[in-house]
């Protein structure tokens, strides 16, 4: 007779995992599914940034002049694909709606329980998985090149001291006793000391999938979009055969979109991707934590390969082949700021960033099928939120209070 497993997890991204491991912490049994390894796609790749003090999501400009300068499409920060604006117009006109400082603010306010949980949850899950190796606990740092971005974080500033943040404001000389070896000129930094940063997002990704086989969960190769509802809860087609569940999670990254549209929900979910090429450093030039050059809009990691430089935003169809143009851009900016040297790969790598117009993750129970669950969607933030992720989702389908209210973040809340 097939066993009828507790929990099943599609997809085995940073946040699948993190509920996998969770789910089996709270001694269910569960079946993790994914058409490749664990941490290969979006949480292989990022910054690995543990975000701890964030407070406003990234936004789309609202100004005029910024937004004309975008347009140009000659930018680092962000790239475009023409043939893509038709089909994301709408979810365009939304994020530009959710981008006025209001909203921001009403954002931070909603986000904060999670994002004070990050970094808790990720250590309290690095122990567990024996992953410390791969974290450093001393912040990273906003780069400001011009005196006058810097001065504009004020508000932001004021609003992180009432919440309590450590958010420190540095001169150049203070950044530099950070970072030595920074060069060039720029006005100063601000130090997010609420977070931890990684050398191997994708290493601390596939270590909680170990930690999760080692005590006792199964990790299977399947195809997700084979996932149907059976009598007995949920079915999926794997290299193992059929595996059944009375639960499911839908944790998909970008391609949860495709299908929870199989079930009759529609999702504005779209891809921010990005993009990151590998540097060896020149000499004996190094980084102790990921330096954002915020008046560009990329980030200097320092990773287990080498210097990764990450990129912005590029709107376009997930599917749509690479354009990299971004990585050159910010590899000729990067030289202003640290002694970079050839590139580790033959080729940039690219991600797809899984993003709601409002910047908040969808997270809670199908409103039409009892025992679906969802957990997709996190944008820039998904490395850093899977853990709490995990934790308030498996409270809410073990029917717990919840010690994070999930109302803000339910699938119907766009009518
Ligand atoms: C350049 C860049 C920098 C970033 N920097 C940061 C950062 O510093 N900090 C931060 O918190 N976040 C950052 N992010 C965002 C973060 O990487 C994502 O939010 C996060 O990785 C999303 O995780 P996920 O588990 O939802 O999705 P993913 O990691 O994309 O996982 C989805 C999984 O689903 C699987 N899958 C898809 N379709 C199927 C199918 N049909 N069948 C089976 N399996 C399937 C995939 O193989 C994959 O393993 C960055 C992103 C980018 C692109």
């Amino acid at each position: 007779m097939t066993a009828i497993h507790d929990v099943l997890v599609l997809g085995a991204g940073m946040v699948g995992v993190s509920a996998a491991l969770e789910a089996r912490r709270r001694g269910l049994s569960v079946v993790l599914v994914d058409r490749r390894g664990p941490g290969e796609e979006t949480s292989y790749g990022n910054s690995g940034v543990i975000d701890g003090g964030n407070l406003y999501p990234v936004a789309m400009p609202r100004d005029l002049p910024t937004l004309f300068k975008h347009a140009l499409n000659r930018q680092t920060a962000s790239h475009y694909h023409l043939a893509a604006l038709p089909r994301v117009a709408g979810w365009m006109f939304d994020y530009w709606r959710w981008s006025a400082v209001d909203k921001l603010e009403e954002t931070a306010r909603v986000m904060r329980p999670f994002f004070a949980e990050a970094v808790g949850s990720h250590r309290e899950f690095a122990k567990i998985a024996g992953a410390e190796r791969f974290f450093r606990q001393d912040g990273w740092l906003e780069l400001y090149r011009l005196q006058s971005s810097l001065d504009a974080q004020e508000r932001r500033l004021k609003l992180a001291k009432e919440y309590g943040l450590n958010s420190t404001k540095l001169s150049m000389g203070e950044t530099l006793e950070l970072e030595p070896h920074l060069k060039g000129a720029f006005a100063g930094a601000i130090w997010q000391q609420d977070s931890d940063t990684v050398s191997s997002p994708g290493g601390v990704t596939k270590a909680y999938a170990e930690a999760f086989v080692a005590a006792g969960g199964r990790l299977a190769k399947g195809d997700a979009m084979t996932l149907a509802k059976v009598p007995e809860g949920f079915a999926v087609d794997t290299d193992e055969g059929r595996v059944l569940a009375r639960q499911a999670v839908v944790a998909l990254g970008i391609w949860s979109k495709d299908l929870v549209a199989k079930f009759g929900y529609s999702v504005p979910l779209a891809a921010k991707r990005g993009y990151h090429r590998h540097y060896q450093p020149k000499g004996n030039a190094f980084l102790s934590r990921q330096v954002c050059d915020e008046d560009v809009g990329y980030v200097l990691c320092p990773m287990e390969q080498g210097i990764r430089l990450t990129t912005g935003v590029e709107i376009a169809l997930a599917e749509a082949p690479k354009t990299p143009v971004q990585v050159e851009r910010a590899f000729r900016a990067a030289s202003d700021l640290f002694d970079l040297g050839e590139p580790v790969e033959a080729e940039p790598w690219m991600g797809r960033r899984p993003a709601t117009p409002d910047s908040r993750p969808i997270i809670g129970p199908a409103p039409g099928h009892e025992g679906l669950w969802f957990a997709f969607g996190h944008g820039h933030w998904g490395f850093t939120l899977g853990p709490a992720t995990a934790k308030a989702l498996l409270s809410a389908m073990s029917g717990e209070p919840p010690h994070v209210d999930l109302t803000p973040y339910r699938m119907g809340r766009w009518g």
